[in-house]
């Protein structure tokens, strides 16, 4: 089978902290924001879809304020978010009862589309799932995903959902499977350590499980 680079770059991603499905995922998301901010908030097209999601969901809406200083690109697409919104709010609001009303100018106001950034993580979150499913009994990739931080358990449902075949569904549980007792036994010795009676003991890799554990129970965040 030819390895291709989504085959080499999960290959990294397996070396580095958390879900490795979590850190390509964002990392591609993170490079589609910089890209829409840099050369294409001019674009119809983009600010058509910003418009129509009303803007970014919360999580990229402060990706935007917090990593990026195109404070003109930020204005000139929110500017015209509000634009939008205005007309909505302005035109006259049919109906007799106030709830009528409130529910007419509601369903206007609702987005009609997902967040633009959001579309774009969910379709590489599958793609790299579909690489991750292609190539898990590739015995380079094997290792290194028994050595990785592990899916996440957002990411271990959507590959259980797009699996297809018996045996690339049994290495899937048996990764994950190891990955999370190693995890669970960490944690447990974690907790055990910090008991007073054990506490002049030294911490070893456990040290960072309760670190660890948010992210492989409910998914990375923003990883650099
Ligand atoms: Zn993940
Ligand atoms: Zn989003």
């Amino acid at each position: 089978m030819k390895k291709d680079m989504r085959y080499f770059d999960l290959l990294q991603a397996c070396t580095e902290p958390g879900c490795p499905v979590c850190r390509l995922s964002l990392k591609a998301t993170r490079r589609y924001m910089d890209n829409l901010m840099y050369e294409h908030v001019n674009d119809p097209g983009v600010r058509k879809n910003l418009r129509e999601a009303r803007g970014f969901c919360n999580e990229h809406a402060w990706w935007l304020s917090e990593d990026y200083i195109d404070a003109l690109g930020i204005a000139i697409i929110h500017q015209d978010i509000i634009g939008n919104v205005l007309k909505i709010i302005n035109a006259p609001l049919p109906g007799r009862k106030a709830n009528q009303k409130a529910q007419n100018l509601l369903e206007r106001l609702h987005p009609s589309i997902e967040c633009p950034a959001c579309t774009f993580h969910h379709t590489m979150e599958d793609i790299v799932i579909h690489t991750l499913l292609e190539y898990i009994s590739d015995k380079e990739m094997s290792k290194a995903l028994s050595n990785s931080a592990g899916l996440c358990l957002p990411h271990f449902s959507r590959a259980l959902e797009l699996v297809q075949e018996n045996n690339t569904l049994k290495r899937l549980v048996n990764l994950e499977r190891s990955i999370l007792s190693k995890l669970h036994n960490e944690l447990g010795e974690f907790i055990r350590k910090n008991d007073y009676r054990f506490i002049d003991e030294s911490l070893g890799k456990e040290s960072d499980s309760w670190l660890r554990a948010p992210g492989i129970v409910s998914g990375e965040r923003r990883i650099k």
